[in-house]
């Protein structure tokens, strides 16, 4: 949320202090406007104008008794500096990373007496605005720090490029110049990347990484270190255990006598507690898991493990930076909510009334309103069609690489089983004359989606054209278990994760398949979770046969008619099943029949979730949550959010 959103990062900092980390920190934070990542949101501390924001996040840190850390960054190659039109500059004349027509120029002498002032001048604000630890960032790949550090990007023939002493030499320099400038009573920390996940064509944790971390070991205050680039550091559950990161940075406490931090999307305190133990780091940090449950710390302290909210591992946070959006969470439908709705993940106002809910559908958008009513105090009843609560979830949690998502379910069931208000009936497939006869006086229809089997969707508005002997199978009768005959064209018009998934279990099971996407490549959207070049290259690896680029206008008995999406040239592809993933459509017979029945017999009947239209899970389960918040609370008018408006200049 960075810069833009500076009261709302306020408070959900503030509410992870109270949470009970010991430090929380700001994200990436400009030092300079000739380093700047407009279109992303970061944090600023450009000049003194800058603190204010900052300091009310200090503040609201602090007044939980956690200390507050600042990453200042210089992005340099990589960053496009859109707004400033500064040239960005790096160790090497290179075009900048990301795909813009821009090139960063080298950094002459100058820049870099430059450079290091500006760090010294952005440490000075962090501590005006009242940080108690200050960061040196090298990590990610993203900073010019990292860009000297990489024999790849950085070619200079002068002391600061060649040997590993040389490349290491500002670093060195700018930790050096920041603990002059504020170390006395703010401490220095480092950030580095200790391995590239390269091989040993990159920093590695074997060669250069473990070079790096000897020659500084004791600079800073406290080693902050991890891989990179951010989509290893940030790996999804799909694609990554738990502490996936130890095997790269446990070297590194046997070479400093300073604490050691680092990351691991850890949510198990017995992971916790071993890595402690073990002696691979001082103090645990995290991004994802403290966004999922901002009082993991809390809850860990005071024995409330079966409470913890577990991150889930889906990268949907990340996508808010992607798209440059406030965050998001699948878990925490709380997460940015605190200041602009005074959404705490804890707390929730006690019920407004004493009515009853009956909620029909028990997948991520039942079980939270159900959670969340439940701790308002209201009796509540959910009734499942199914032998288990979950939902869509339960069914896509057994999809390659997806077993974690069941967290989704599991964290909610058990907080119903603990509600004596709430009470769970499975195997109940409602109909509308039962709900009516329940009596309850407000009805929930989160009954979900399905998922189409006409093709209709983005690309193709219509019906697409089948012959009747055709054979077309939905993702849901996959997800069901059903065996589909071969060869097999999936049609991704979807454009998320599971007409890949689909393809990697339909393949794992020996079947010919063809993956067809109007699409340059792979689950596209996935590049927002960072995930993009894991799926294909997987589908790759596995023998998928890939057609990007392509329509798919007809479906025959034993093949399908592919046009590309430029020439509209067609081809034919043999084919025994077709599996459209275009759209879902919301399961709303239900809903549509009472609200034809009711005849006023409900104070209200509502639709939430996939019910009302398909979404995300995460988009589920705030759904499920905004229901309860709202329950018998007046309606507002306008925005029913708080903005925050830039300050209108006076001439
Ligand atoms: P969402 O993501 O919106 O929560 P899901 O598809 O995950 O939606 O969950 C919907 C749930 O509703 C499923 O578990 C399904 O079995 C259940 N369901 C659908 N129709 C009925 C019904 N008539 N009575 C009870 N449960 C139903
Ligand atoms: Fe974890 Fe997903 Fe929430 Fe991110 S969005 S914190 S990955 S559960």
């Amino acid at each position: 949320m960075g810069h833009q959103y500076p009261s709302s990062v306020a408070e959900m900092r503030g509410v992870k202090a109270e949470g009970g980390w010991g430090v929380v920190n700001t994200e990436e934070a400009e030092i300079s406007y000739t380093s700047e990542l407009s279109g992303a949101i970061e944090g600023r501390l450009w000049d003194d104008s800058d603190i204010p924001a900052l300091a009310k996040m200090v503040d609201r840190v602090h007044r939980h008794g956690a200390l507050a850390g600042i990453e200042p960054a210089h992005l340099g190659a990589g960053a496009a500096n859109n707004y400033s039109r500064e040239i960005p500059m790096g160790p090497s004349a290179r075009p900048i990373d990301a795909f813009e027509p821009v090139h960063a120029r080298a950094m002459d002498k100058a820049d870099i007496k430059a450079f290091r002032k500006m760090h010294v001048d952005a440490a000075i604000r962090a501590k005006k605005a009242g940080f108690d630890i200050v960061y040196v960032y090298a990590g990610h790949d993203m900073t010019t720090l990292m860009h000297f550090l990489s024999h790849t990007r950085n070619d200079r023939i002068d002391e600061y490029g060649g040997s590993l002493e040389n490349r290491v030499r500002l670093l060195r320099e700018v930790l050096m110049d920041t603990k002059e400038a504020i170390g006395d009573t703010t401490a220095v920390a480092i950030r580095l990347a200790v391995d590239e996940m390269k091989g040993a064509g990159g920093i590695a944790a074997s060669a250069e990484g473990r070079e790096i971390v000897e020659m500084l070991a004791e600079l800073p205050d406290l080693w902050d270190v991890n891989v990179s680039g951010w989509e290893n550091d940030s790996a999804t559950s799909r694609f990554s255990e738990e502490g996936y990161q130890t095997e790269y940075i446990s070297f590194v406490k046997s070479l400093t006598s300073k604490p050691v931090v680092g990351v691991g999307r850890f949510t198990s305190p017995d992971t916790m507690v071993s890595m402690i133990r073990k002696g691979v780091m001082d103090l645990i940090g995290a991004a994802r898991p403290s966004i999922a449950d901002p009082f993991l710390p809390k809850k860990v302290y005071e024995g409330r493990i079966e409470d913890i909210r577990e991150c889930i591992g889906c990268n949907i946070c990340v996508s808010g930076d992607f798209l440059a959006h406030p965050m998001r969470c699948t878990q925490n439908p709380t997460m940015g909510e605190e200041w602009r709705r005074g959404w705490h993940p804890e707390h929730i106002a006690k019920k407004a009334n004493d009515d009853s809910v009956l909620i029909v559908g028990a997948g991520p958008a039942g079980l939270e309103a159900a959670r969340a009513l439940g701790q308002r105090g209201h009796k509540v009843t959910i009734a499942e069609a199914g032998d288990a609560v979950g939902g869509r979830v339960v069914i896509e949690a057994r999809l390659p690489g997806l077993s974690a998502w069941k967290r989704v379910a599991d964290y909610r069931e058990y907080q119903i089983n603990q509600m004596v208000n709430v009470d769970v009936y499975l195997q109940s497939s409602l109909t509308a004359a039962q709900v009516l006869e329940f009596g309850a006086d407000h009805v929930v229809i989160a009954t979900g989606s399905r998922w189409s089997t006409s093709g209709i969707g983005r690309t193709n508005r219509l019906a697409i054209a089948a012959d009747a002997a055709a054979k077309i199978m939905s993702p849901d009768e996959i997800n069901a278990g059903q065996s589909p005959a071969g060869p097999i064209v999936i049609f991704d018009d979807d454009y998320y994760y599971m007409a890949g998934l689909i393809a990697e279990k339909l393949r794992a099971q020996g079947h010919d398949v063809t993956y067809v996407t109007p699409a340059a490549d792979v689950s596209h959207w996935t590049h927002h979770t960072m995930e993009q070049e894991r799926i294909q290259t997987k589908l790759m690896q596995m023998g998928v046969k890939i057609v990007p680029l392509h329509n798919v206008t007809h479906i025959g008995a034993e093949s399908v008619e592919l046009a590309c999406v430029y020439t509209q040239k067609t081809h034919k592809l043999p084919c025994g099943t077709f599996i459209p993933v275009t759209m879902r459509s919301a399961i709303d017979t239900l809903y549509q029949e009472i609200s034809a029945s009711s005849g006023g017999a409900l104070k209200s009947l509502t639709r939430i979730g996939d019910c009302l239209a398909p979404g995300t899970i995460a988009a589920a389960v705030y759904s499920g949550h905004k229901y309860a918040r709202e329950f018998g609370e007046p309606p507002r008018e306008g925005v029913p959010f708080r903005r925050e408006l830039p300050a209108l200049a006076k001439d």
